[in-house]
């Protein structure tokens, strides 16, 4: 019946005086330290060179870090996603530790590096602090290079009740779980059980196909399977990756109301395999984006690249659409926009960012057209002011620290590379 069908999607972005202005968008998955290891993983060293051979890389670098790399990386990595649009950023957080294991006098100090690098460039920061304890399904211990990631289920308690002080309008305290592999069953249950109920809860779920393989011969089911099976997965649960998904997982994390932190240019990077997209869409499955190991740091290129892989891989044109919605580039933005809150824990958005109305690009926009052509333009950057919370923090396409702190991280890279 036409009087039942679903009135036209309202345009996201709106002309203003000062430009297009669009919502600000939630970046819901960064390991913030890996932006200073960004096109250092690109030389093949062995022909079977997978997830697993970047990941030896990845644990070289995270051996070098202390609160004030940590500090300084990740704020140049917030003013870089400020100046591209993202206003707020999920932050699974594992490198807790001095690189021996040993807790630091405050044992909260890499946590609290990140919230002031967070609170230095005006970003929405929802930290969560990862509980990572074993080295495998089999529950092998910690090997030497994952030390500093280590918690008991009780220090991990405290950590998170001691940072929960710190929340305020721009701060929220989560929970990650590392991944089924690196969390025992028990630690899983007994820190669940005692989370606030309002906390956003992560995890990295079903990213390999090897974490499948194991999880099946150690627990006898798929990941997200057994994840469904065993815990109330519903819309303060954030699945990160969920790459690896029969249609019947599909189904059923759709149906729980979870979010899916879908990271379209570190999966296609890591050679992780494609998110089953067209399927998810078609059960209603909420999803958002995340830029991960920031091998890029743009959210027109984490959309854009989500439905040029589907179109790769199909042969067709135009997949993620709805049809009350038929353009692509509002659908994908709409979709990122729909679940930042659960996945964030902030409830509102009041942030916004205003896209350059002068650019030649955009020359002749209209509000329907506007974000396909945003996204699917090329790579000028469009972002000319972002405002979070009330404050302008980028003018001109500029943060308003940008060059000091694009000095410091120069200054503190080299010892980062350096063995
Ligand atoms: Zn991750």
């Amino acid at each position: 019946m036409s009087s039942q069908k679903p009135a036209a999607a309202v345009p996201v972005a709106i002309r203003t005086a000062s430009g297009w202005q669009v919502p600000g968008i939630a970046n819901l998955h960064s390991h913030a330290f890996q932006r200073a290891m960004a096109g250092l993983a690109e030389r093949q060293s062995n022909p079977q060179d997978s997830f697993w051979t970047w990941r030896e890389t990845m644990y070289r670098m995270a051996a070098r870090f202390d609160p004030d790399s940590l500090h300084a990386v990740a704020t140049q990595l917030y003013v870089e996603m400020l100046e591209a649009g993202y206003t707020r950023v999920c932050e699974f957080h594992y490198l807790h530790h001095a690189p021996d294991g040993a807790p630091y006098a405050d044992p909260a100090e890499m946590s609290r590096a990140l919230i002031r690098a967070a609170r230095d460039t005006g970003i929405r920061l929802t930290l969560l602090p990862v509980l990572y304890m074993s080295g495998g399904f089999d529950g092998r211990a910690l090997s030497e290079r994952q030390q500093r990631f280590g918690h008991r289920v009780e220090s991990f308690l405290h950590l998170l009740q001691s940072l929960r002080a710190e929340e305020d309008a721009r701060l929220r305290i989560g929970c990650s779980f590392h991944s089924l592999r690196a969390v025992p069953e028990a630690a899983m249950r007994e820190v669940h059980a005692a989370l606030p109920q309002d906390m956003p809860v992560h995890i990295h779920i079903a990213e390999q196909i090897g974490e499948v393989q194991d999880c099946i011969a150690l627990r006898g089911t798929r990941p997200v399977e057994w994840l469904l099976q065993q815990f109330p997965v519903d819309a303060r649960w954030t699945l990160v990756h969920a790459t690896q998904m029969s249609s019947a997982e599909v189904k059923r994390v759709a149906q729980s109301g979870a979010t899916v932190a879908i990271c379209p240019t570190t999966e296609a990077n890591l050679g992780d395999g494609l998110f089953p997209l067209r399927a998810y869409l078609d059960e209603g499955g909420a999803w958002g984006i995340g830029s991960d190991s920031h091998i890029s740091v743009s959210p027109v290129e984490e959309l854009r690249w989500l439905e040029y892989g589907q179109r790769l891989v199909t042969r067709h044109r135009n997949i993620a659409v709805r049809k009350d919605s038929p353009s692509v580039g509002e659908t994908l933005l709409q979709g990122a926009l729909d679940s930042a809150a659960g996945a964030t824990g902030f409830s509102d958005n009041d942030d916004h960012i205003v896209l350059d109305a002068d650019a030649p690009i955009l020359a002749g926009a209209r509000g329907e057209d506007l974000i396909d052509r945003w996204i699917f333009s090329g790579n000028q950057p469009l972002v000319r002011q972002v405002v979070v919370h009330g404050e302008r923090v980028v003018a001109d396409g500029r943060h308003r620290n940008h060059d000091d702190v694009a000095a410091r991280y120069r200054q503190v890279l080299p010892a980062l590379l350096a063995g």
